[in-house]
């Protein structure tokens, strides 16, 4: 049966149109104010009077800890949130057990979204000193990529952009998106060791920014900067978190012919470091939440086009690890029921509009990764959709949080807008509060040359 969705506030390509869309099977078939349905023919509709219809979000950074970390998050519990909050397609970190340090893991993860993920999915093959050769075998177009986030460079821990001769190897042969963490190791540690000298292992949390430092992420870009633009290859920097870096970036050319983009995520458009105090290691990430001036000078680079998309880099762990002292507490928290709700609350708050957060959180990912029919609503694309309404106050609990990990850095926040529906691939899985279908997503594919 086909569905129909009228008058909606259809915020797409830069502009918003109330219009009726007509879903078909998998994919929108049309676009334009009051589709005529003939009698016979049944259908089902949705009435959409004052809501706004968005192509779904589509999270190029999460973390969904499937296999071997499924105490803290599954590929089905994890999905399921992620349609609550309004996103239909997510691309996920190899720092899974084991790390997808091979082809035939990356399929192993690939059969068990197949089996289970709500949301459609893409899994980055992961990288590290020892599997260049297999890294490079990866599918360029039903795979969206290679990454080292979140994975070490040796047995001996490390970050991939603190080894430049290594990367130089990366660069000069990889035909497909190179996403990267860069934060300086030596900087780290060095801070880490200044701080442990005063405090022992009772380092307040706040401190975390100084020692996950400004300096410690802006040496690491720049130097992963350099080696990206003398080889010319597709780099993606991944979680941008200052001002500084945000610097470093380009906005002179279009979205489409930029070799060099990057992401900043929301917490790091939301906190900042006057929050260590009431939220502690709940909001400890890495790379760290850093000044207010910090996230003012990420949502400037947003909006000015240096900084290209928006995710979230959901990544749960349970409340007991995430307790303790400040080398106890573990790094990284859960966000992708509320991210998309999160910035349309900037909407609100007047710092970003409507068109530029569809931009952000769907359409641009979908340029930067060469996705095949989906980050836009055009007639025969995919039918990733989600409808909001902006008027809907509600505030975030126990008894609404759907991760695994039952809790969330947002906790007690009012946000004024609400997810109402989601469809992925033309199927209605989310309906005001409920999940309405078992249909499992699709493996995204990609144009082979990025
Ligand atoms: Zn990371």
């Amino acid at each position: 049966m086909k569905t129909i969705i009228r008058n909606a506030f259809v915020v797409n390509e830069g502009s918003i149109q109330i219009s009726d869309v007509l879903i078909h099977k998998q994919r929108i078939e049309k676009i334009a104010s009051q589709i005529g349905i003939p009698n016979t023919e049944k259908i089902n509709e949705i009435n959409a009077d004052g809501l706004y219809l968005l192509p779904g979000m589509i999270d190029d950074q999460v973390h969904f800890r499937e296999p071997g970390l499924t105490h803290k998050a599954t590929i089905y519990s994890e999905s399921r949130a992620a349609i609550a909050g309004g996103i239909t397609s997510f691309m996920d970190m190899p720092n899974t057990i084991p790390n997808v340090l091979t082809l035939d893991l990356l399929e192993e993860k690939y059969q068990v979204a197949a089996n289970n993920s709500l949301a459609n999915y893409s899994f980055f093959m992961g990288i590290n000193q020892n599997n260049l050769e297999e890294a490079l075998r990866t599918n360029t177009e039903t795979v969206c990529g290679i990454t080292d986030d979140g994975l070490y460079f040796s047995d001996e821990h490390g970050i991939l952009a603190n080894y430049p001769d290594y990367l130089e190897k990366l660069f000069s042969k990889s035909n497909t998106l190179i996403a990267l963490h860069s934060e300086d190791d030596t900087i780290i540690k060095n801070n880490t060791l200044h701080y442990k000298g005063i405090y022992g292992e009772q380092i307040p949390i706040e401190l975390h920014p100084k020692i996950r430092s400004t300096e410690a992420c802006v040496n690491a870009t720049k130097r992963v900067l350099e080696i990206a633009k003398k080889h010319n290859n597709r780099l993606h920097l991944f979680h941008i978190s200052t001002a500084e870096e945000a610097n470093l970036l380009s906005n002179q050319e279009t979205i489409r012919s930029k070799r060099i983009t990057a992401e900043a995520c929301v917490h790091h458009l939301w906190f900042t470091d006057k929050d260590y105090q009431s939220l502690g290691a709940n909001i400890k990430w890495n790379p760290a939440v850093k000044t207010k001036a910090d996230k003012e000078g990420l949502l400037k680079a947003l909006l000015e086009n240096k900084i290209d998309i928006i995710a979230t880099d959901h990544a749960p762990h349970t409340i007991e690890e995430k307790s303790g002292n400040y080398f106890q507490a573990m790094s990284g928290g859960p966000l992708v029921q509320h991210a998309l709700v999160a910035l349309l609350e900037l909407y609100h708050q007047q710092k970003i509009s409507l068109e530029k957060i569809v931009e952000k959180t769907s359409h641009h990912v979908a340029e930067i990764y060469r996705m095949k029919e989906r980050g836009y609503i055009r007639e025969g694309y995919f039918a990733d959709l989600v409808l909001v309404d902006l008027k809907h106050p509600w505030t975030v609990s126990q008894q609404n949080i759907a991760y695994k990990c039952l809790w969330s850095p947002f906790e007690n926040q009012l946000f004024q807008s609400k997810i109402m529906k989601t469809f992925v691939n033309g199927n209605l899985v989310f309906d005001t509060d409920k999940w309405m279908s078992t249909n499992n997503g699709m493996r995204l594919l990609f144009e082979k040359e990025r």
